[in-house]
């Protein structure tokens, strides 16, 4: 072999590395070993910064939620086999929620594919189910056009998984840096092609739908948010008066203290509307199919979503096919011309506006109380008037649990655009610290939240020495009830057989020490079980922007089982 100095060797895991960066990628997610160590380590030497975890499953959940944050893919790096297969969570919740999210894993070398080599799967079929499109490098040459081209399918149209598949022998195999620099140089991928506006036909029957209905209803989702659609939202609401309800990660797109929010009468809304704007939101089971009993059986829907797959299979309803923020736009320019408002007298937003003061005002005397030890209302409160204090930026508020995250979308106020992650489409568990690493990276200066059930935050609570190790501004609060749905309260008679003696499916240890997690690693642990503790333990930690976890204590006898959802269970 001889070396030319003018034209050192390159080996692959440089070129992804230089790819990476060439194509504006600024944070990775991963767990580093063999083959993609080198991956990760040239990463941040060309600027990229390397987030590195436990487990690729919490890094995946990561990646997926920087991809929604930030409108940019969020990268996964794994290791091949297990690796590749742990990080199968991420890129599953990122196809179930619609996030931009590459994967990139690191495979067994091609010569030995299929004798039984180290970590050997075909992760390219194993993939599949969750991908718009995977591929595999067969030589480093390939490398820079498929980094490129992942990137690029994942953000465009609905966004989704992409896969790379990097096997081990091409991530060793060099090229001249001559060679590196033409592909590297080479243009962008030219296979994602552009959406066409809707006619201006469809534009004018959609406002003239909305325009004749009694009751008409704006509905906004995690789409909408990713649009960042919140300015055309704004003016489409205020100039028409138009009563509004957001999905759980649409809240924050307008104020939930917006005197057209109707959230606080949700089942009034849905059930009576004749004419529902739905935008970035799909018709399923969060949103009762958009079918009866829950949303009348006349109800005419206006759907504006990015895929026309989406558009296709809710028809006979209307569908406005392209980007939320540009329909809406052009929405609004339609309006322009002949303006129409419902006004605070209009019969719908009245009905509307009493109904949310009522049911206001039921939760509240709830809230009000200072019940200890704890239920779930009394801290959701107290957190609740925490975060509002924070002011704007807002914090970002990650939730997850089943009664935590119910109570808690119910109690927590959002009023700016995504500052809302929780379980989302697939009802994901485990997602909520991969979540704040994610916000806190994307957002550098905002607060991080978690308000999390203990069975969530188990699920990945060995990230909280992920969050010491980057010194992150994410505070964890644990509500903890001592099991999945809360601690074991079955009678002793309940159950027979020989492992009756075992504590119950649901439930956990007792009274865990959850904030002795943290305090191994030399974070911040707080222990409340009266409002006073939570009150100083929020203060103390949102003040210091420092990791902390605050194990709140509630009263295990809190909490149904499955949350919201009995009779799924
Ligand atoms: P939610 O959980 O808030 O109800 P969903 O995830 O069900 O939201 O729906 C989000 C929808 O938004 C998806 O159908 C997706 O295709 C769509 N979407 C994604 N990006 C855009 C965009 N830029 N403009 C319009 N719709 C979008």
């Amino acid at each position: 072999l001889t070396l030319d100095e003018s034209d050192p060797p390159v080996d692959g895991s440089a070129l992804v590395a230089r790819a990476l960066a060439a194509a504006g990628v600024r944070h990775m997610f991963g767990v580093v070993g063999i083959p993609v160590t080198a991956v990760a380590t040239r990463a941040v030497a060309a600027g990229v910064r390397f987030l590195a975890f436990h487990n690729e499953q919490s890094a995946g959940y990561a990646a997926s939620a920087y991809g929604y944050l930030t409108g940019a893919p969020g990268v996964l790096l794994t290791v091949s086999g297990p690796g590749c297969v742990h990080g199968l969570a991420g890129l599953s919740n990122a196809a179930a929620n619609a996030w931009p999210t590459v994967l990139i894993s690191g495979s067994c070398d091609q010569a030995d594919f299929g004798k039984g080599d180290f970590q050997e799967l075909d992760q390219i079929a194993a993939v599949k189910p969750f991908v718009k499109l995977a591929v595999k490098a067969a030589r480093v040459a390939d490398i820079p056009p498929l980094v490129r081209e992942v990137l690029a399918v994942a953000a465009a149209g609905r966004p989704g998984g992409c896969y790379l598949d990097l096997p081990s022998d091409v991530l060793h195999e060099t090229i001249p840096e001559s060679e590196a620099a033409m592909l590297l140089a080479a243009p962008a991928n030219p296979r994602v092609g552009q959406i066409r506006d809707p006619e201006t036909l469809e534009i004018e029957n959609a406002v003239s739908l909305l325009r004749r209905a009694e009751r008409p209803l704006i509905v906004f989702g995690k789409g909408a948010a990713y649009a960042r659609a919140e300015d055309a939202l704004k003016k489409l609401i205020d100039t028409t008066g138009i009563p509004f309800l957001p999905t759980p990660m649409g809240k924050g797109l307008l104020p939930d203290t917006h005197e057209l929010a109707a959230s606080a009468a949700r089942s009034l809304a849905i059930g009576r509307c004749d004419v529902a704007l739905v935008v970035g939101a799909r018709l399923n089971w969060l949103l009762h199919f958009g079918e009866p009993p829950r949303w009348s059986k006349d109800v005419k829907f206006i759907l504006v979503d990015i895929s026309k797959e989406e558009i296709e299979l809710r028809k006979p309803h209307i569908g406005l096919v392209g980007d939320a923020k540009r329909i809406l736009n052009l929405i609004n320019e339609e309006i322009k011309d002949d303006p129409f408002c419902l006004g605070r007298s209009h019969p719908w937003v009245e009905a509307i506006s009493k109904k949310v003061k009522e049911n206001a005002a039921k939760i509240e005397a709830q809230l009000g109380k200072d019940v200890v030890p704890f239920n779930f209302f009394t801290p959701m409160r107290i957190i609740r008037d925490a975060i509002l204090a924070e002011g704007s930026p807002a914090p970002i508020l990650v939730s997850e649990g089943a009664n935590t995250m119910d109570v808690g979308r119910a109690v927590l106020v959002q009023n700016e655009p995504r500052t809302r992650l929780d379980a989302g489409t697939w009802g994901t568990m485990g997602v909520g610290l991969g979540y704040c690493i994610a916000a806190a990276v994307a957002s550098p200066g905002r607060l991080v939240v978690a308000v999390e059930g203990d069975s969530g935050f188990g699920f990945s609570a060995m990230e909280v020495e992920t969050l010491v190790r980057y010194q992150l501004p994410v505070v964890v609060i644990v509500f903890n009830n001592g099991g999945v749905y809360g601690g074991d309260r079955r009678s002793s008679d309940e159950i027979t057989g020989p492992y009756k003696d075992d504590p119950a499916p649901t439930s956990f240890v007792p009274n865990a020490a959850y904030h002795a997690l943290i305090e191994a690693f030399g974070g911040k642990g707080y222990v409340a079980a009266t409002p006073q503790e939570l009150k100083s333990a929020l203060s103390e930690s949102f003040s210091a922007r420092k990791p902390a976890v605050i194990n709140v204590i509630i009263d295990p006898y809190a909490g149904a089982e499955s949350g919201r959802l009995q009779h799924k269970n």
